[in-house]
């Protein structure tokens, strides 16, 4: 086992001994799952999975379902008309919530079922079956493998959904969805019944994580902005009425579903899953949520956290004859051109006069337009034979 599975491995088993919580019970289904299993994956950037305990036992994907049809209604319609249909405020009440905005009607946000039922209804497609198979297709996407409707779950949810139904026939009464309301609906349920691993949710969120594009398979599933739009609604309303609490002790945006997967992403370094189905009382799964609150804190995620890779941008300097090149890499933001100031100034004390003094900013790996003409500006108070290759 190499050393991050081990410490997976570890994780999981501190977990373990938690046995509080009970199955989701208003979907018949999902009552009788056996609550034993228990699962943790990551993905980084090279799209390698890890996966510990039960990783390849298959669960319906549920609410973590809301974020990707998300990401689909993003790409496809764009950011104005998904904020028309659908707020993006916590809305700090459970998922079931019927949670409409004054006057308007729209839902909070597109992550409790209000706001997913709305969302789901802006996905391209005549019917039912269309919408299904555009949002199978995308979902498959972001997993890297074909994924499936699990029929009994589907047919067990439609036969109780009469809740899910009454908030989509306000949503019509409203104006937030046009078309019929059951195929609004029944394509909710048909995408709340995918059937996952732990695995699939850790790249599915590593491909969050990682601007769109699915680390395992190389594919670009989303534009860029469409992810960064997506995380940011998870992190303020991906775990129902805990969010609040979850990004404060944990720090990454995440999705739960009351099947008792967790998915979580940490941008640019990993997407996280657990799956455990005893839930606590805000319909998270209480194991799944101290694995993953375990495996942010060991690696120092919390995103509000001093992160030095973009504070400090790798600096090496080193000699070409009696020229000295500035080699620059990584990322360069606000503070990064700070740093590299002061070693420009540094060297500038050290140089003989008129040494030529190159830096090179032709292999960063991401800059922002902002600080490179922070950058540039330094060159105006630099001795003469510094200068800027980008
Ligand atoms: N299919 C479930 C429902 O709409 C999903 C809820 C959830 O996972 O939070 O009730």
């Amino acid at each position: 086992m190499d050393p991050i599975t081990a410490l997976l491995d570890g994780v999981l088993e501190e977990s373990r001994s938690l046995r509080h919580g009970a199955t989701a019970d208003y979907i018949p289904e999902l009552a009788d799952a056996d609550p034993e299993p228990l699962a943790l994956a990551v993905v980084g950037p090279r799209g390698r999975v890890r996966g510990v305990g039960d990783d390849r036992v298959e669960f319906t994907i549920q609410s973590i379902s809301k974020p990707f049809v998300l990401a689909l209604a993003l790409q496809e319609r764009g950011r104005d008309a998904v904020l028309a249909t659908v707020g993006v405020e916590p809305s700090g009440e459970p998922f079931n919530a019927i949670s409409l905005e004054e006057g308007t009607g729209r839902p909070a946000n597109p992550m409790v079922n209000a706001g997913a039922i709305a969302t789901t209804s802006l996905v391209p497609g005549a019917g039912i079956e269309e919408r299904t198979t555009r949002i199978v297709e995308t979902l498959s996407a972001f997993a890297g493998r074909s994924l499936w409707v699990d029929e009994a779950v589907y047919a067990s949810e439609s036969a109780t959904g009469d809740r899910n139904r009454a908030l989509a026939h306000l949503l019509r009464s409203y104006g937030v969805i046009e078309g019929a309301v059951d195929t609004a609906v029944e394509t909710y349920f048909r995408q709340c019944a995918l059937l996952v691993t732990v695995r699939d949710l850790a790249v599915m969120g590593a491909t969050l994580a990682f601007g769109g594009v699915n680390p395992a398979t190389g594919d670009r599933v989303i534009e860029e902005h469409v992810a960064r739009d997506v995380l940011s609604i998870m992190a303020g309303c991906g775990m129902y009425d805990f969010s609040g609490e979850w990004l404060l002790r944990v720090g990454l945006p995440a999705k739960s579903g009351v099947s008792g997967g967790l998915l979580a992403v940490a941008p640019s370094q990993f997407g996280v899953a657990a799956f455990s189905p005893r839930l606590d009382e805000h319909g998270n799964s209480v194991r799944a949520g101290a694995a993953v609150a375990s495996i942010a804190d060991r690696f120092g995620m919390h995103l509000l956290e001093p992160h030095d890779s973009i504070a400090v941008p790798a600096i090496t300097v080193r000699s070409r004859g009696a020229e000295r090149i500035v080699q620059l890499s990584g990322e360069l933001g606000f503070a990064g051109t700070e740093r590299v100031a002061a070693v420009l100034k540094e060297l500038a004390g050290a140089v003989a006069p008129g040494t030529r003094v190159t830096v090179d900013a032709r292999e960063l790996a991401r800059t922002h337009p902002a600080a490179m003409v922070a950058l540039r500006d330094e060159f105006a108070v630099m001795p003469a034979g510094f200068r800027l290759r980008e």
